[in-house]
């Protein structure tokens, strides 16, 4: 069976716990590998390297450090096929899906290397005679990223890349779920030359390895991506600490479809967003904000096409939606569906867990539609993280901007409408970190900022030139060559 280890100070080894749990495939149940798992004393050698190979890495100048970048990028895109079948067989979404999430890394990589000949800082005018002023990035030091299994490498990349080229070293913890994927990620970055030590793969559960990452004294910054149930947990524990947290945590992202709308458009935006990715996405679209004259005409297209998505194996090109995550995923979503079903939401489509010869094995739920949903219902507030929409209806765009803004998270949302002045108050008034004007909900390109308002996250970005405000320090510098002593706000008034 294959041996899934721990990366520390470029060397790949064992827990010292030599204990080991498996990783399952969740379409067919076949376990993929044994992975290790870590100890707080494997964490602890972790950041002793990191906080050791950083003291050279931050003087290493950015174009260089990110010649590695671009090596990195080369050997993502030689791997691209490879690496895709690997996160499908491992988390389960469908493999053209796989191939758009490593692009994502390809992208970031080039994106982020790039960065290594800017990183922009201000030189301003100073308010003294012979005096220079200006602001320079430099790296925080040692940060711990905590990843989920849903984006097992496109998170990492968003991390890791701006991490690195700013001159910080990692130790990375990704999910249980997905360990391979985040291994060969870490090979990568061995081929393409990264020197030992700057980025440390440490296997293990939230509680012991997460814990320890974010109770460590060595680690200056965190990086977070998953529940906020999580999040919040760890912004308590590391605030305390004083640690630079970022939060990247859940979403109940809505659909809004004016009377004016491309309807079959919008179909289209419905089922990409609500069934993609088995409803597992951040920025799934959970709900859909239907204007009362359309309702019908919506949900009609809707149930017509649903019947297309074909359940299975993410690995058979035909199809279109792959399993969730794991059982206990699997009874969450049922729990919710019953849920709805209770408060007197209307079950339009699927509502069980798939059955057939070839889903036996695997976590499938039938693609899910409620409507003449309310808004305070629970199905329309909580994440489900599934392959559960919720059809709710409305009769204007306030209405629709009040419902969207309505739940605790602020993550994405989308409108269809063909009218540029409704289009345009959307995008001021939409109370999302996204917004999509005739588009779905998912679909972030990556030299954008990407994260949310409100319980979605703590004000900091992944991906983009955002991101780097994470990973660095300001450093204002004023230089004085005027040979006398000149104090400001004093002797220039
Ligand atoms: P999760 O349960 O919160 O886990 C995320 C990561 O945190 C995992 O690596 C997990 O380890 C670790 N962890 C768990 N408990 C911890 C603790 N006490 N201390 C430190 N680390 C701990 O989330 P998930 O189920 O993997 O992912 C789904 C969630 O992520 C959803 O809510 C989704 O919306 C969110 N998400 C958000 C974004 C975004 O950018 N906004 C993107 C993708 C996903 P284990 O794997 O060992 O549990
Ligand atoms: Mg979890």
């Amino acid at each position: 069976m294959k041996k899934v280890l721990n990366f520390i100070n470029g060397e790949w080894c064992e827990s010292t716990t030599g204990k080991y749990t498996s990783v399952w495939n969740p379409a067919t149940g076949e376990v993929l590998a044994e992975v290790t798992q870590s100890s707080k004393e494997d964490v602890d050698r972790a950041v002793e390297a990191a906080k050791s190979a950083q003291k050279s890495w931050r003087l290493v100048p950015a174009p260089e450090r990110a010649e590695i970048l671009y090596e990195v990028a080369y050997l993502l895109k030689q791997r691209k096929e490879e690496l895709a079948q690997i996160l499908t067989s491992e988390m389960g979404k469908v493999i053209d899906e796989g191939r758009g999430e490593v692009q994502e890394a390809i992208d970031m990589a080039f994106y982020m290397a790039g960065e290594g000949r800017r990183m922009f800082g201000d030189t301003v005018p100073s308010e003294l005679r012979n005096k220079f002023a200006m602001s320079v990035r430099v790296p925080v030091g040692v940060a711990g990223l905590i990843t989920p299994w849903n984006f097992p490498i496109a998170i990492a990349s968003w991390k890791s890349l701006p991490a690195l080229v700013t001159g910080n070293a990692i130790v990375w913890k990704p999910a249980t779920e997905t360990p391979i994927l985040a291994a060969e990620f870490v090979r990568i970055y061995e081929e393409a030359g990264l020197p030992k030590g700057l980025i440390n793969l440490v296997h293990g559960s939230g509680s012991v390895v997460g814990n320890a990452i974010v109770e460590h004294p060595g680690i200056d910054l965190i990086s977070f991506t998953g529940s906020n149930e999580v999040g919040r947990e760890i912004n308590g524990r590391a605030g305390a600490l004083l640690k630079r947290t970022s939060l990247e945590m859940g979403g109940k992202n809505a659909i809004t479809v004016l009377e004016d709308a491309d309807v079959d458009l919008a179909v289209e935006g419905i089922l990409w967003g609500a069934f993609g990715t088995s409803g597992q996405r951040c920025t799934a679209t959970s709900r859909v904000l239907v204007h009362e004259k359309v309702k019908e005409e919506l949900e009609g297209k809707l149930l017509e096409r649903i019947g297309e998505l074909k359940l299975g194996n993410g690995l058979d090109e035909t199809v279109k939606v792959g399993p969730v995550i794991n059982r206990s995923s699997l009874e969450r979503i049922a729990e919710y569906v019953k849920i709805g079903r209770e408060e007197g939401a209307k079950l339009l489509a699927g509502g069980d867990v798939a059955t057939g010869e070839e889903l036996e094995n695997g976590n499938f739920f039938s693609p899910t539609i409620f409507t003449d949903v309310k808004p305070g219902m629970r199905i329309a507030m909580e994440e489900i993280f599934g392959p559960v929409v919720s059809i709710i209806p409305i009769t204007s765009l306030e209405e629709a901007v009040e419902i969207n803004n309505s739940v605790e998270f602020g993550l994405s949302s989308a409108i269809y409408t063909k009218n540029v002045d409704r289009a345009f108050e959307a995008m001021r008034d939409l109370d999302t970190g996204i917004v999509y004007v005739n588009a779905g909900t998912t679909g972030a390109e990556i030299h954008l900022p990407f994260g949310g308002t409100k319980g979605t996250g703590n004000g900091h970005r992944d991906s983009g030139v955002a991101s780097l405000d994470v990973y660095t320090e300001w450093k204002s510098i004023y230089v004085d060559y005027s040979g006398k002593l000149q104090r400001a706000q004093i002797d220039n008034y």
